[in-house]
């Protein structure tokens, strides 16, 4: 065992296992703000292990980890976890630790944050002890809403731990409380509406609080006339004014003193806007689009509205733009604005920069979180419709030929698409920040000096140079993303409007939680949504390239099997339309499902409708058939770059004598195409009369003719027995009999004698695949109740039955929300 070590004074070590990047930047904020409380985290990732620590020598751990696939580790977690398992440590192992743990997770999947519950109770069955209660913050409701108070209540907990006494902060430090604003609503009534925002005093108080690092601030209530004329002093130009401030190193806390000390005569064109917006509900922020438009030059405005299509939300109905009266009444308190730390620099134009930056390796090769290969290049050598074009959804199967790489995969396994933002976005996105002329041009990224940010350093998936800022927006970082509430808070420092400040307020506060939630996290909102509602926001790009999480590449379940066809992979899916709402303002299609249905419509045309196309133009000129000529199928098929992705549990099992129970409605059945195939070559090699375990399926979809996938694959199984059982069920169909099979869950139900003897007598193992909210929740709310039903259970057994065939890795899921 490794000699104890002493540490300088106010150190823990903060570690983080994060699998897209999440539990890193949460840990990341702790560490920025640390200094502040005169603590001094060591910050690592936990893959460091053994390299870098031994948690058995630190007397204060702090971890942030997510949890991934079926209540697993993530893949930078795995050996942390593994070692903290080992079951010859004594159980007085960690016994001079102290630590606590925040959990991230989603509770729309089984297992909830069960990485960071595991890892909890080791520490204590290790003798370790918590100075903090752990938290799990859950994807569904806002990481923030759990995050933010376990983070707050930290700081003062790890002080008295380590004995920092709790002034000893860092007076330049950047950190403060996350929830240290308190911000009064101004009750009082001028030309017929409310006004509420950040009065001057607010700010100078803040200021002061930020210096002596006491935290909380909260001011007295504002005068109308205080609030009003600093909003209406805001123009244009004063959001220019900021951003210089900004730019400067200056606090964004000092910003919004200096906007607020700016002074301009309102314009008359904000002068007729306030005059329309007296019209509606004081806590409307969204107006027209016409108003909408009113910050922006004129011509931009009408490419955008032609280009995008924006919807008029409704006025008074709670939305992105519009507060519920009860939060509009409600003081605030806000989190403090992360430090600024880059800077963007643009230099002279280069006629070459297009050609070299259509060489450079995607995201500075870097290598995404949960890869499990390089980035490999790949072919679109079909694309088929598998549904009736007047079917709900498009559904295509694409056939990648992966010949050329070194991909390697297995049914169950995922192959992620890297894809780039839609082009409109980017060009809409670039005009509403007024940056059409910079767009292109070289730029250079830099740490901003004097930045209060410890450790600051461009993110590594972005150039530092040699590319465009219409790049960095197209390939590196996620625009479509909703924006978490530190990119909120800091939008509110460069909105100059005051009910739309206010409302900006709102969403990124502890008050505003529920409307962040319901609204930003639950509609999806992309950040143009966020400044097509809010005209008055004017950030710095700098500000959002900090913010703006990295662009992933996006997962779907092969459903082949690679010794079926060698050389190549299928995935499957819906093209998914996102229609606007109240807080979405223009329609969208899935960003990588829209691109990959847009960029293979060629291919779609040749393919035809068959399900198994023999019109691979690849294999056929391989095959000497020249339907096409080389030249025209080298137009229509499309390059792509993929990753892999393993799923280490979504197997078939190896013993073929093990019953097989797949359940896999729409899309979900992907997979299962892939276990049959390899399931019918291990037939074919294996010696006949073995024992074989029944194989079944139950698919679900919406109506017989439309969108059954894979239809004559499955009754090809079926036929040479591969399939022994399949149970379709069509939700939309019209019923005779009202007892038929709308659902899976229905088919189980109805199949409940034969299900549960499979299970409990021959040990089968059940796969399901599919959607996560509803699907997965309600398919095994029907497990649980045949298991009620036939083994004669309680529900309380009913549920531990199923939970020890999910420990034993005998119920397994594949789901996605
Ligand atoms: P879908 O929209 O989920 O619909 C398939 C069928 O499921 C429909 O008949 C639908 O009926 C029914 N359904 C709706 N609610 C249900 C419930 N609570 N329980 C059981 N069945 C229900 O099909 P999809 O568009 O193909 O999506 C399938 C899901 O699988 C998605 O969440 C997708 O992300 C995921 N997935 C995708 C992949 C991939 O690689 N592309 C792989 C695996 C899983 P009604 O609409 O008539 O109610």
């Amino acid at each position: 065992m490794a000699t104890r070590q002493t540490h300088k004074p106010g150190r823990y070590l903060l570690l983080y296992g994060s699998q897209t990047g999440q539990s890193q930047a949460i840990a990341e904020e702790i560490f920025e703000r640390s200094a502040k409380h005169g603590l001094q985290p060591e910050i690592h990732c936990m893959s460091m292990v053994g390299k870098k620590f031994q948690v058995e020598n630190e007397p204060c751990v702090v971890m942030v980890t997510s949890t991934t696939g079926d209540g697993e580790p993530p893949d930078t977690a795995i050996k942390f976890v593994r070692r903290l398992n080992r079951k010859i440590l004594p159980s007085d192992h960690l016994a001079n630790v102290r630590y606590s743990v925040l959990g991230l997770g989603d509770s729309n999947y089984n297992n909830f944050a069960n990485n960071a519950k595991n890892i909890d109770r080791r520490f204590s069955e290790l003798g370790a002890q918590r100075f903090h209660p752990s938290a799990f913050a859950d994807e569904v409701e806002g990481l923030d809403v759990a995050a933010d108070p376990w983070i707050d209540a930290l700081f003062p907990a790890l002080q008295k731990l380590v004995g920092v006494c709790p002034d000893a902060g860092d007076v330049n430090g950047v950190d403060e409380p996350r929830c240290n604003g308190s911000l009064t609503v101004d009750h009082s009534e001028s030309n017929g509406f409310l006004h509420s925002g950040p009065t001057p005093s607010d700010s100078v108080s803040a200021a002061s609080s930020s210096e002596s690092g006491s935290g909380e601030r909260t001011t007295a209530p504002a005068g109308l006339n205080e609030t009003a004329t600093v909003d209406k002093k805001f123009d244009k130009t004063d959001a220019s004014a900021t951003h210089s401030v900004s730019e400067s190193g200056d606090s964004n806390t000092d910003t919004v003193d200096k906007a607020h000390a700016i002074g301009t005569t309102p314009t008359d064109a904000d002068g007729s806007r306030t005059a329309n917006k007296k019209q509606t509900s004081e806590n409307v922020v969204s107006e027209t689009c016409a108003e909408r438009s009113a910050d922006c030059d004129d011509a931009q405005q009408s490419e955008m509205e032609d280009t995008l299509d924006l919807n008029t939300p409704v006025k008074d109905v709670p939305s992105l733009g519009v507060s519920t009266a009860e939060l509009f009444e409600k003081s605030l308190t806000l989190p403090a604005p992360l430090a600024a730390f880059l800077t963007v620099g643009y230099l002279p134009p280069d006629e070459s920069l297009s050609s070299k930056m259509a060489e450079l390796p995607w995201q500075n090769d870097c290598k995404p979180p949960s890869a499990a290969s390089e980035i490999l290049r790949a072919k679109v050598v079909s694309a088929c419709r598998l549904t009736a074009e007047d079917a709900v959804k498009k559904t295509l199967l694409l056939k990648l030929c992966v010949r050329d790489s070194s991909l390697k995969y297995r049914p169950g396994d995922s192959i992620s698409i890297i894809c780039a933002n839609d082009d409109k976005e980017v060009s809409q996105l670039i005009k509403r920040l007024g940056l059409v002329s910079q767009a292109d041009l070289p730029l250079k990224l830099s740490i901003l000096v004097g930045t209060k940010k410890r450790r600051a350093a461009v993110p590594p998936h972005i150039p530092e140079e040699g590319i465009s800022l219409r790049y960095v927006f197209k390939n590196c970082v996620d625009i479509r993303e909703p924006p978490k509430k530190a990119l909120l808070r800091h939008l509110v420092d460069y909105t100059s409007d005051a009910r739309e400040k206010r409302r900006l307020q709102e969403l990124c506060s502890k008050e505003g939680a529920q409307d962040y939630t319901a609204h930003v996290h639950g509609e999806h909102v992309s950040l143009l949504d966020v400044l097509y509602t809010f005209p008055s926001c004017h950030p710095p790009v700098e500000r959002l390239i900090e913010h703006l999480p990295r662009l992933q590449p996006r997962p779907y379940s092969v459903c082949s099997c690679s010794e079926w066809q060698p050389g190549h992979a299928d995935i499957a899916f819906s093209v998914v339309t996102v229609p606007t709402s109240n807080s979405r303002l223009y329609a969208r299609r899935g960003l990588c499902t829209g691109w990959l249905d847009r960029v293979t419509q060629r291919l779609q045309l040749h393919a035809g409708k068959e399900e198994t196309p023999a019109a691979d133009p690849v294999t056929e000129l391989a095959q000497g058939v020249e339907s096409a000529s080389l030249a025209d199928i080298e137009k229509i098929i499309v390059q792509v770059q993929i990753v892999s992705r393993t799923n280490q549990h979504f197997r078939a099992p190896s013993d073929l004598s093990v019953p097989l129970i797949m359940i896999g409605p729409g899309t979900g059945v992907a997979p299962f195409i892939g276990f049959l195939q390899e399931r019918q070559l291990r037939l074919q090699k294996e010696e006949k009369g073995g024992n074989v375990g029944e194989t079944w399926l139950l698919f679900g979809c919406r109506h017989r003719e439309k969108d059954f996938l894979f239809r004559s694959a499955v009754e090809e199984f079926q036929s040479n027995g591969v399939l022994t059982k399949f149970l379709p069920a069509f939700s939309r169909d019209p019923l005779n009999d009202p007892s038929t099979p709308r659902y899976v869950q229905d088919n189980i139900r109805a199949h409940a004698s034969e299900i549960c003897s499979l299970v409990s007598e021959k040990e089968a193992v059940v796969f399901v695949c599919g959607d996560a909210k509803h699907m997965a929740v309600d398919v095994a709310a029907a497990f649980e109740s045949i298991l009620m039903q036939e083994l004669d259970l309680s529900a309380d057994k009913a549920k531990e039955y199923l939970m020890t065939m999910r420990i034993h890795r005998r119920y397994l899921e594949d789901v996605w929300t």
